[in-house]
C-alpha cells in the first residue's frame, strides 16, 4: 500500500481528485497528521466517513514502533531504533540543547561508505529510505518522546548525498507550512564529501547547512581510515565545500575525528591549521570512542586539548564536540549492528 508519508501537498491532492475526493481534504489530512499527531484514518473526523474509509484501504500511516530506546543518565540524549514497514531498523537520535531539541535522522538502511571507524557499515549498503520512513523518523519522536524539535540534522546512518533525491524531496517538504515548517537554517546534512552533489546541493536554492566529515588532515591519512578518499580527493572535497559557502553563505562545518597517534597529533593540528588559515570555517572536533575491533584508540584529554589548542592559536574556529550520549552508543549504528546480532542468535 501506499504510503502517505511519501505525498507532497500538491502530489495528494491529485490522487485525492483521481479517487472522486475532494482536493481541499488534503489540507485537513495533513494538519491531522503533521499538527496534531493523529495518524488513524478512522480518528479524522472532519472527513465524511465514506472517504475516511475509502482512504483506509488506498493508503497507510506508518509510524515505525520502537525496538530499543537508550536514554542517556543526564537526560539530554534520546537513542530510539525504529522498525521500518519492511522489517529493517534504523536509528535516530534526540539531542537536548540550550537552544532546542535537535533530531539526527538515518537516511539510509546500512552505508555503503565503510568508514572504518562507523559500526553504519559493518553490515553493508541495504537500501534508501523514502522521504516518508525520514518524515515518520520525526513523528515517532513526536509521538514517544517530544513534540518540541527545533532542528533536524542528518548525520545517522547512511550518506545523505548517495540518496540526493529523497533527501532533497524530505527536506523541501519539512520546510512546508502544512508539514514541519522548519526553516532551511535547522538543517543540517552531514556528507562524507561526496563532491558532485555538493556542487549539485549549491545550485538548489535551499540555504540549508552543510558538515563535511574531513577527519583528516591530509589526502593520504584520509584514505586510511575512509575508502571513499579513493574516489574524491581532501583537496577537492574542501574546495566544493568552499564553492557550497560562496553560493550559499552557509557557514560550512568540517567535522574531524580525534583519534590517538593517527588524526590527533601535533603536526595534524598544523598542517590542518595551515590548510584551512583564513578561511571562514568551523572545525567540529570529534573524539572516536575506543573501538579494539579496527584497532582505533580515543587520544587522552591532554592530546585532544593539544590538537585544539594547537588550531586556536592559529585563529581556527574549533569546538571539540560535547559527548551526548556517548554512555548510550550514541556513535551511529552500534543500536543497529547489536540489535542484528541478538536477532541472529
Ligand atoms: S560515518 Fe557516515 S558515511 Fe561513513 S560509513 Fe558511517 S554512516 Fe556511512
Amino acid at each position: 500500500m501506499l504510503s502517505l508519508l511519501d505525498f507532497t501537498l500538491p502530489e495528494l491532492q491529485q490522487f485525492l481528485e483521481a479517487h472522486s475526493i475532494k482536493k481541499f481534504r488534503a489540507k485537513q489530512i495533513f494538519h491531522y497528521v503533521y499538527k496534531q499527531n493523529i495518524t488513524v484514518w478512522e480518528d479524522m473526523v472532519q472527513l465524511p466517513k465514506q472517504d475516511r474509509q475509502k482512504l483506509q484501504n488506498l493508503l497507510e500511516i506508518y509510524i515505525p514502533p520502537i525496538v530499543s530506546r537508550l536514554d542517556s543518565a543526564n537526560g539530554e540524549t534520546v537513542k530510539l531504533l525504529v522498525q521500518l514497514a519492511d522489517g529493517q531498523t534504523v536509528e535516530t537520535v534526540l539531542m537536548r540543547h540550550n537552544y532546542g531539541n535537535s533530531i539526527c535522522l538515518s537516511s539510509q538502511v546500512g552505508c555503503a561508505v565503510n568508514c572504518l571507524f562507523c559500526a553504519s557499515a559493518k553490515n553493508g549498503f541495504v537500501r534508501n529510505l523514502t522521504m516518508g520512513e525520514m518524515q515518520a523518523q520525526l513523528l515517532a519522536f513526536r509521538r514517544y518522546v517530544t513534540t518540541d524539535l527545533h532542528s533536524v540534522v542528518l548525520m545517522g546512518t547512511g550518506e545523505p548525498l548517495l540518496n540526493y533525491d529523497n533527501v532533497l524531496r524530505f527536506l523541501r517538504t519539512i520546510h512546508e507550512a502544512y508539514s514541519f515548517y522548519l526553516g532551511y537554517r535547522n538543517m543540517t546534512i552531514s556528507t562524507a564529501g561526496i563532491v558532485p552533489q555538493i556542487y549539485k546541493l549549491a545550485q538548489e536554492g535551499i540555504p540549508v547547512n552543510l558538515a563535511v566529515s574531513l577527519h583528516a588532515s591530509n589526502h593520504e591519512l584520509r584514505r586510511k581510515i575512509m575508502p571513499i578518499a579513493d574516489t574524491y580527493a581532501w583537496e577537492d572535497i574542501v574546495r566544493a565545500a568552499f564553492h557550497y559557502f560562496a553560493v550559499t553563505g552557509r557557514k560550512v562545518t568540517f567535522e574531524y575525528i580525534l583519534i590517538r597517534d593517527l588524526t590527533c597529533t601535533p603536526a595534524c593540528a598544523e598542517e590542518l591549521a595551515a590548510r584551512m588559515a583564513h578561511k571562514n570555517v568551523l572545525i567540529n572536533a570529534i573524539p572516536i570512542n575506543d573501538n579494539y575491533d579496527v584497532g582505533l584508540r580515543r587520544p587522552t584529554l591532554r592530546e585532544m586539548q593539544a590538537f585544539v589548542k594547537i588550531l586556536k592559536k592559529h585563529h581556527i574556529s574549533v569546538t571539540l564536540r560535547r559527548e551526548m550520549g556517548s554512555e548510550i552508543q550514541a556513535a551511529c549504528g552500534q543500536l543497529r549492528i547489536q540489535r542484528e546480532a541478538v536477532d541472529r542468535k
